[in-house]
C-alpha cells in the first residue's frame, strides 16, 4: 500500500471579468492528480452566485464539456482528494450559495468539532465547519479580520482558498505550513494559488513564491492585499519531499527533484552493496536511482514498466487478480534483471506487502541473483495527524521489525532504510523547521 496525501487544492483569480476560468481550474486540477484521485470538484464565481461541480473520480473521467460550462465565472477554485466520504456533501470545494461561500481545503483541522456551532458534525465534515465559521466570520467583519478570526480557532494543518459572494478570494496557511501552497500570476491578469508550482507551470502561470506559514491573501477585483497575519513556526511536511509531490515542483522554495537526487547519493554513501545494477520503482523513486548510480558509477536499468494509472490491489477479490494488479502497476523488464545482483530503490515501505511481492516477483519469476532493497525515506514508525493517511503503529513494518528481519519478510538479500539525519539534510531545512512526526513518532509541535 501507498501512503495517501490528503487533497490538492488551486484557485484562479481573473482581474477582468470577462474572462470564464473553469477550463484553467479543470487543467488545474489534472496536474494536480498526483495528490489524489478519488474525488474532485470546482466551484466558480460570475458575480451573481457561485456554481459548484463535484463527484467521484479521476478530474478527466468526472469533468464533462457541458459539466464545465455549467461552471461560469470569473474566480475559480478546486480540489482534488483521495478520499472518497460517503456523503456527497463533504466532497470539496464545499459551497453555499445562503452563505455565499466556496471553500478547499488541503490539510486537517483537529479541533474542528469542538469548534463547530453544530453538535451533531460528522467525522468528514472538517471542510464544512470551516467554511461555516469563515462564512459566519465575513458577516461580521472585512476578509483579512475575518480570516484572522477564524485562524486563530483552527488547531491543526490546513491550506484553503475560498470564494466569496463579493467577489473575493481568499488565501490562507497555517503558522506551520505543514501543507504546501504557491502563488503565481498571469501578467497583470489573473492571480494563481496552487498546492505545487508544478500546476501553475503546466498551465501557463509564472511562479512567484510559497505562501508563508501564517500569511493570508486578498483578492479584490481592484488589489490584492497581503498580511502576515501570525508569526510563522515553520514545520513542513517532509513527505512532501520523499513522495507526495511532483519532482518538477517547488516546495516551500526547495526543488523536490534536487530533494530527491541526495536522498540517492544518501542512500549510496550510507548503504553501499556490491551488486551489477540499480532499479528505481516508478515513479518517485526514479531520481533517487538514479543519484545512486552517479555516485556509485553502478549501472542504472530502466526494471518496470508501469501500466496505466495506479490499480488498487487491496480491493481485488482472487489470489489471481491481485498479481495481474501487482503487474499492471509495475511489469518488470527481463533483461534489466535476470540472472544480476540488483538494487531496487522505492520511496516508503507501509506493510511490506508491496515490496514482498515485487521482490518476489524480481528473485522467482524473473530470476534475479540478488535483491538488495534501499528505500528513500526513514523508518515509518507513527501515524499522521494531519490527513495523511498512514495506518496505525501495530500495521507498520518498521514500527514492529528491525532492518534484518524486515529483509526476511520481503524475502531481499539487504534491507535498509535512509537515516533521519540523510532525510533533513537532503531536504535543506533545519530539523526543526520540518515536521517528520512519522518518522519519530514526535509531534511536538510548538503552537498547540
Ligand atoms: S506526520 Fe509525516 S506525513 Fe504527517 S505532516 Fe508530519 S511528516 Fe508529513
Amino acid at each position: 500500500m501507498k501512503i495517501k496525501e490528503k487533497c490538492g487544492v488551486f484557485g484562479i483569480y481573473a482581474f477582468d471579468q470577462k474572462w470564464n476560468v473553469s477550463r484553467f481550474v479543470y487543467y488545474g486540477l489534472i496536474a494536480s492528480q498526483n495528490r489524489g484521485q478519488e474525488t474532485c470538484g470546482i466551484a466558480a464565481f460570475n458575480g451573481e452566485k457561485i456554481s459548484s461541480v463535484k463527484g467521484r473520480g479521476m478530474v478527466e473521467e468526472f469533468f464533462s464539456k457541458e459539466k464545465l460550462e455549467n461552471l461560469p465565472g470569473w474566480i475559480g477554485i478546486g480540489n482534488v482528494c483521495p478520499f472518497n466520504p460517503e456523503s456527497a456533501q463533504n466532497i470539496q470545494p464545499v459551497s453555499d450559495n445562503n452563505s455565499g461561500l466556496g471553500f478547499t481545503y488541503n490539510g486537517k483541522i483537529l479541533n474542528f468539532k469542538e469548534i463547530s456551532t453544530n453538535k451533531k458534525t460528522g467525522d468528514n465534515e472538517d471542510a464544512n465547519v470551516a467554511a461555516t465559521l469563515l462564512s459566519q466570520e465575513l458577516e461580521k467583519s472585512d476578509p483579512l479580520e475575518a480570516t484572522e478570526t477564524v485562524m486563530e480557532k483552527f488547531k491543526g494543518a490546513y491550506s484553503f482558498i475560498a470564494i466569496t459572494k463579493n467577489g473575493e478570494m481568499i488565501v490562507a496557511r497555517d503558522p506551520m505550513g505543514i501543507k504546501p501552497l504557491c502563488i503565481g500570476s498571469f501578467g497583470f491578469d489573473h492571480g494563481a494559488v496552487a498546492s505545487e508550482s508544478a500546476t501553475l507551470d503546466i498551465i501557463g502561470a509564472d511562479y512567484k513564491a510559497p505562501i508563508k506559514p501564517g500569511e493570508i491573501y486578498v483578492f479584490t477585483p481592484y488589489s490584492i492585499e497581503r498580511k502576515q497575519a501570525f508569526k510563522p513556526e515553520p514545520k513542513h511536511c517532509a513527505f512532501e519531499y520523499v513522495y507526495f509531490s511532483r519532482p518538477d515542483s517547488f516546495i516551500n522554495d526547495k526543488s523536490v527533484y534536487e530533494a530527491r537526487m541526495k536522498i540517492g547519493e544518501y542512500l549510496a554513501k550510507e548503504f553501499p552493496v556490491d551488486a551489477d545494477t540499480v532499479i528505481g520503482v516508478p515513479e518517485t523513486a526514479i531520481p533517487f536511482a538514479m543519484a545512486y548510480s552517479d555516485y556509485t558509477g553502478m549501472p542504472i536499468e530502466m526494471g518496470f514498466v508501469r501500466t496505466g494509472r495506479a490499480v488498487r490491489t487491496a480491493i481485488k477479490p482472487t489470489q489471481f487478480e491481485r498479481l495481474v494488479g501487482v503487474q499492471l502497476k509495475l511489469n518488470p523488464i527481463r533483461h534489466a534483471i535476470r540472472g544480476k545482483k540488483v538494487v531496487l530503490i522505492d520511496d516508503s515501505v507501509v506493510r511490506g506487502t508491496t515490496t514482498r511481492n515485487i521482490v518476489n516477483l524480481m528473485r522467482n519469476r524473473i530470476g534475479a541473483k540478488e535483491v538488495h532493497v534501499r528505500i528513500g525515506s526513514p523508518r515509518l514508525v507513527s501515524p499522521c495527524p494531519f490527513g495523511v493517511e498512514v495506518p496505525q503503529k501495530d500495521e507498520l513494518i518498521a514500527a514492529n521489525l528491525a532492518p534484518d528481519e524486515v529483509s526476511k519478510v520481503v524475502g531481499a538479500d539487504t534491507f535498509a532504510w535512509l537515516s533521519l539525519e540523510g532525510v533533513i539534510d537532503s531536504i535543506g531545512f533545519p530539523k526543526e523547521k520540518l515536521c517528520l512526526g512519522c518518522f519519530t513518532g514526535e509531534i511536538s509541535l510548538s503552537i498547540f
